[in-house]
């Protein structure tokens, strides 16, 4: 007997009839003679319209004329309220239906439970979970459905974790009522070497560890948010992702790097196409400017990534090219030109039409050459490289957005990971 926690994503409660066919793997884990709690997302699609209506709402406010989406709702707060409701429904209906199987179940909203956060509405982090009332009441047998996703932030406001959240709950929730495993859900039977959906020859991984994994997460790899194997890896909590729809076959095991036998130089590849470029150019080369450009960016909000600064040909002046994500592009050009002044750019060019390509892999460390293999194999496709970065288990590349299939399928096959 052993005290689990169990995620479902959004396609695996799509529907009533897969509510049911939820409820009914839940069932199963009861009849086992395991203690459940179980985490929802909203349904497919759910989330995207809730996410649309916040900015058709907040569009009259805008002053400028444009018309345009603003970047940020004036109250994050109530971006908050509206999109954690799809959670609600689903979290309810699981109760429902678990109970109309004769299983007993009641649902937990974010703030019953408490899932305690930050006031970083719209992306909060969790900070703690103090389920003793629901872990009592799943101690004595009763399943606890959890509404993934929401959190109580200070001042008694509903927060949202970002998007995929709900992964971050079901480890978190694991963590706090001590369970001796969390088992996500989805719509794929484990995390792969590449997304599936886009390279059919993707190898499921039977056991990934905890640093590629993050890697992955954060790279683009959505099938965990990347706070979730955090989390995860901090709490020691056993994490498997299994597919809803064949859950007794596959699966994937996070695990320590220790217990990894074989460390290949490339165990996954991720992509992002969550990007945009922007470049100054002929900027002072003296020192201070790098932090005029980045100071204001950061009291934005906005998450630089890659960087890449030219040497100026004569001492004075040169380009500096960096990333951020796609949605964030209008408020780091907004912040830029405010600062025009100190920073001293003769012009500021930026392209969203770029996506980013990484290569994952705690062989890294000790193989040498794996960049390279990655250079050449976009080489050879006549795929231009227009900034680079690297970790010490990681190497990113970003490209015309146009060629990311095609980057991750060849480079895929030229770190030997296609299936046979
Ligand atoms: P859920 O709604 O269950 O949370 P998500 O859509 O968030 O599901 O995540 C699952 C999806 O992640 C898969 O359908 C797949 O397309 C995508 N994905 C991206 N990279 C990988 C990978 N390396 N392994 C498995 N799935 C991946
Ligand atoms: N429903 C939320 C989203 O779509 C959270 C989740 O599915 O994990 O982002
Ligand atoms: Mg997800």
């Amino acid at each position: 007997m052993a005290t689990i926690a169990m995620k479902f994503g959004g396609t695996s409660v799509a529907d009533l009839e897969r509510i049911r066919h939820v409820a009914s793997l839940v069932k199963r884990e009861v009849e086992r003679g395991n203690k459940v709690a179980v985490v929802v997302s909203a349904m497919a699609g759910e989330t995207n319209k809730l996410v649309a209506w916040t900015n058709e709402a907040a569009r009259p406010l805008v002053q400028d004329g444009s018309n345009r989406i603003p970047a940020a709702i004036p109250d994050q707060r109530e971006y908050d309220v509206v999109v954690a409701a799809g959670e609600q429904v689903t979290c309810g209906l699981l109760a429902i239906a678990l109970n109309a199987m004769g299983v007993k179940a009641r649902s937990w909203l974010g703030w019953q439970v408490p899932i305690e956060t930050s006031a970083m509405h719209g992306s909060a982090r969790i900070e703690a979970v103090p389920a003793a009332d629901m872990k009592a009441r799943v101690a004595a047998g009763e399943v606890a459905v959890v509404a993934g996703f929401q959190g109580v932030a200070p001042g008694s406001r509903i927060s949202t974790l970002g998007r995929g959240g709900s992964d971050t709950s079901a480890v978190a929730v694991a963590a706090g009522i001590g369970a001796d495993r969390c088992d996500i859900y989805t719509d794929v039977d484990g995390v792969y070497t590449t997304d599936p959906r886009i390279v059919s020859k993707a190898r499921r991984l039977e056991k990934i560890s905890f640093e590629e994994m993050l890697e992955m997460a954060s790279l683009g790899a959505k099938v965990l948010q990347t706070r979730s194997v955090e989390i995860a890896m901090l709490h020691r909590v056993p994490t498997r992702v299994l597919s809803t729809f064949t859950p007794d076959v596959g699966g994937t095991l996070l695990c320590d790097e220790e217990d990894i036998v074989e460390k290949k130089p490339v165990t996954g590849i991720a992509y992002s196409r969550d990007e945009a470029k922007i470049t100054l150019h002929k900027i002072p080369d003296r020192p201070g400017v790098a932090a005029a450009i980045f100071g204001p960016l950061a009291d934005s909000g906005v998450n630089v990534d890659m960087i890449v600064q030219n040497v100026s040909e004569d001492n004075k002046k040169t380009d500096l090219t960096f990333t951020v994500p796609r949605g964030d592009l209008a408020k780091a050009l907004a912040a830029l030109e405010k600062h025009a002044s100190e920073i001293g750019y003769r012009d500021i060019t930026h392209d969203s039409n770029v996506a980013k390509v990484s290569i994952i892999g705690i062989g890294m460390r000790t193989h040498a050459g794996v960049a390279q293999t990655m250079f050449s194999t976009l080489h050879d496709k006549g795929i231009n490289i227009q900034v680079i970065s690297t970790s010490e288990i990681k190497v990113s590349v970003l490209i015309a957005e146009e060629y990311v299939e095609l980057a991750v399928r060849a480079l895929h096959s030229a770190y030997e990971l296609d299936a046979a």
